[in-house]
């Protein structure tokens, strides 16, 4: 059995957080716990083309707690990469993912569908990542063409070399990447050009705001054009109105995920929203 992490990763904090190390201490060990388990669920929220397509699922994770029911992953991510469990659990996530798309595999629809992981950096950066998400590929019996990976800056701010190798590695099995949260983090441009990415995401804080706030809408307006500039796919975040979606289309912007369209859902109900589609876009 695989053990990626192992339950004697050491976790360090700041001293001033010493009143919370026996809370994190108690949530660290539930993780682990959660994890042997398999207390994890995946929701997949849709992303939308402008005719109303679904393009792709965004896999997003959830700790199904005994008695605090479904916690989000803002609550339990940061602890798990400080602590190591972000290994196993990003595996677990991968083959989970992976699993679904095999399972789609022989649908006349959802066999298109792309899923789209989010990979944090300290999972990129192992050494063992691109064996790990070619293993789970493999494992599943998954096309690695419907894979997307969403990388974040901090997982490009290193060595650049090494990230685009890593990187090429995947793309010539056909797995495709995303830079999520694209504007809040600290990479350079430079790296845009540098590395093989497929889509810039345009995080939800831009969006927000979008109609009311110049500034956001200048700053989603420059991501789209650039994205377009660098031959990239690009999608919006957070996208909870109509009027976002207008403003957005309108600057050239033509995907979406967001409310307007989908929360997150389980797998059953996610699976009733793909047919309710696939019977709209009959009639
Ligand atoms: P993210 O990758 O940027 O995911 C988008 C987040 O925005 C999700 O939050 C989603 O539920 C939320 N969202 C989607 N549409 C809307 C909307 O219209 N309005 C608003 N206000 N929010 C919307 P969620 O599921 O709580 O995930 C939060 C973050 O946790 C993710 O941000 C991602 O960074 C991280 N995460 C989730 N699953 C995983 C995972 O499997 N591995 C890793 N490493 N991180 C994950
Ligand atoms: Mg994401
Ligand atoms: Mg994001
Ligand atoms: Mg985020």
């Amino acid at each position: 059995r695989a053990k990626l992490g192992g339950r004697n990763a050491v976790c360090f904090f700041d001293p001033s957080m010493q009143a919370d190390v026996h809370a994190r201490a108690d949530v660290e060990a539930g993780l682990w716990v959660a994890l042997e388990q398999r207390q994890f669920v995946l929701h997949y929220q849709p992303q939308v083309a402008a005719d109303g397509t679904v393009l792709g699922l965004e896999a997003l994770v959830r700790w199904h707690h005994p008695v605090r029911g479904l916690v989000p992953p803002d609550e339990f991510i940061a602890l798990a990469e400080e602590c190591g469990l972000i290994l196993p659990l990003g595996r677990w996530v991968l083959e989970a993912a992976c699993a679904q798309l095999a399972a789609w595999a022989d649908h006349p629809q959802r066999s298109r569908l792309v899923i789209s992981v989010n990979v944090s950096a300290r999972q990129f950066l192992h050494e063992d990542f691109v064996a790990g998400v070619v293993a789970a590929l493999e494992h599943a019996g998954a096309d690695p063409r419907r894979l997307d990976l969403e990388l974040t800056e901090s997982s490009l701010v290193t060595d650049i070399d090494k990230v685009s190798a890593k990187m090429e590695a995947l793309k010539a099995r056909g797995v495709g990447f995303s830079l999520d949260d694209f504007g809040t983090g600290y990479s350079s441009l430079a790296y845009l050009k540098r590395l093989p990415l497929d889509q810039l995401k345009i995080d939800r804080s831009f969006v927000r705001d979008i109609l009311v706030d110049p500034n956001d809408a200048a700053i989603a307006r420059m991501i789209i054009v650039l994205a377009e500039n660098l031959g990239l796919r690009v999608i919006a975040e957070g996208v909870e109105t109509a009027e976002q979606r207008e403003f957005l289309a309108g600057n050239g912007c033509s995907a979406y995920q967001g409310y307007l369209f989908s929360a997150p859902r389980p797998i059953a109900a996610l699976e009733d929203f793909l047919d309710a589609r696939a019977t709209q876009a009959l009639c």
